[in-house]
């Protein structure tokens, strides 16, 4: 066990793993521990104590979390874990009894009550430590901006409800005050994140807050039309596809946020999509699709999909194929089912066989390649805006990304950097598109 000598600063490993969601749990964390006057250090021997933010979504998941716990043991020997594993019974405490505490994800407060009992914290916080945007995990340029926490659903593949309870949302006015910070220290791209973003403020019934003196309404598009006031690229994930969203249509249209809608539709057959009790499942998707092209023609579209639902017959699965021939989305993901620990649909009968559903997601993603790359191709010879990921002395090359394209789950666009470089991370400039393939773009600076 390490000691720390009374006039010494408390130092903090961190280990984070997970969705963004569970990053920007560990960013509140870090945040406070900053503010409490903790150093934050990155190595094991350094830290007085590790936080281990785990995920608990999959099986795979579930191990590596366990891994990394069990490693910061061996390491540090003082950990306190957090987030989505901490909420699935008893299993980190028996897999690893020396942990000083475990917590569900979401728990700022009991984290740091842990710390404070192992590692009491300083009289006098050092508050000014801490700049005023908090500690992002997340590159400089874009950060999540988490508005509302667990679901009201109750998906028959998904545990998120059970680990993180029903919809709990985010006052407007700390949510905008957050964005504000946020764009004030630097950041450029705000990626909205949550479980159900269109469902923002149903359980406060759309609650009328005040930000700056104005009134704003809890609810998703009153929210967008308040971060367009940022002037920075505000980009929606995890959105349903209920009626009301034809209300953020214009102001995509409008170039007051991104024109982006990340709407997982998991499946086309009304049969499985009513088996994976999916919200808005009688929705016409369709003709909403179609609704929001015309109202804003430059609207991309991202999607995941899974592949061997229980159930799932060859027809079933022609009608996905149909779909994505109909649909034309740009972005799309596509999974094998997987039976996940606690989830409804492990129950269901006609399960798929390993085989079938591999070469299911393989036709899957074969067509969408097809899709893909048509689309992008259309792209050659337009100018574009893109805003700089990376800046690649060594390859004299620029890393960027359009509009369309989310960081970490879209393709890129790669640029030849110029003599005498002037750009920097973080610049949204334009470009003129020279080649495409399936997924990534190539591009010249204007
Ligand atoms: S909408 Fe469904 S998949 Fe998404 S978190 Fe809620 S229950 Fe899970």
């Amino acid at each position: 066990m390490t000691s720390t000598p009374a006039n010494k600063t408390h130092r903090v490993g961190f280990v984070s793993l997970g969705c963004p969601k569970a990053t920007v749990d560990s960013e509140h964390i870090l945040t406070q521990l900053r503010a409490e006057g903790y150093d934050i250090v990155s190595s094991y021997e350094g830290a007085d104590l590790v936080v281990v933010n785990t995920c608990g979504f999959i099986d795979a998941a579930v191990e590596e979390s366990l891994d990394a716990i069990g490693e910061a043991l061996d390491e540090n020997g003082k950990v306190i874990v957090t987030g989505c594993l901490g909420a699935k019974g008893d299993i980190v405490k028996q897999t690893h009894p020396n942990v000083l505490a475990v917590t569900g994800p979401h728990a700022t407060d009991e984290v740091m009550q842990a710390i404070h009992q192992h590692l009491p914290a300083k009289h006098d916080p050092f508050i000014d430590l801490v700049p005023p945007q908090g500690i992002r995990l997340t590159p400089r340029h874009y950060a999540y901006l988490k508005i509302s926490e667990g679901c009201n659903h109750r998906c028959t593949f998904c545990i998120i409800p059970s680990l993180r309870g029903d919809l709990v949302s985010r006052p407007v006015n700390d949510v905008l005050l957050e964005a504000e910070r946020l764009a004030a220290s630097g950041v450029k791209e705000l990626l909205v994140v949550s479980q159900d973003t269109s469902a923002y403020g149903v359980d406060v019934k759309y609650r009328t807050e005040f930000y700056n003196g104005m009134p704003v309404k809890t609810r998703m598009t009153e929210l967008c039309e308040a971060l367009s006031q940022f002037g920075i690229w505000v980009r929606l994930h995890y959105v349903y596809p209920y009626p009301h969203v034809n209300e953020i249509i214009p102001l995509m249209a409008e170039g007051k946020i991104l024109p982006y809608l990340d709407i997982p539709f998991q499946h086309a057959s009304p049969k499985i999509l009513k088996a994976m009790k999916r919200p808005a499942s009688s929705e016409n998707t369709m003709k909403r699709i179609k609704q929001w092209r015309e109202i804003c023609p430059d609207i991309t579209i991202r999607s995941t999909f899974i592949a061997g639902f229980p159930g799932e017959t060859e027809e079933d699965f022609q009608q996905l194929l149909d779909f994505l021939d109909e649909a034309q989305l740009d972005r799309v993901g596509c999974f094998a089912y997987s039976d996940v620990d606690g989830a409804k649909a492990n129950e269901l009968d006609g399960a798929v066989p390993e085989e079938v559903k591999q070469e299911r997601v393989a036709r899957f993603m074969e067509k969408q390649a097809g899709i893909s790359a048509n689309k992008l191709k259309r792209n050659i010879g337009k100018i574009r805006d893109v805003i700089i990921d990376v800046i690649d002395d060594e390859e004299k090359m620029i890393v960027a990304r359009t509009s369309s394209d989310a960081p970490d789950i879209d393709g890129l666009v790669y640029i030849e950097m110029p003599e005498n470089n002037h750009y920097k991370v973080g610049d949204i400039t334009q470009v003129t598109i020279t080649d495409t393939d399936e997924y990534d773009m190539w591009a010249e600076l204007q």
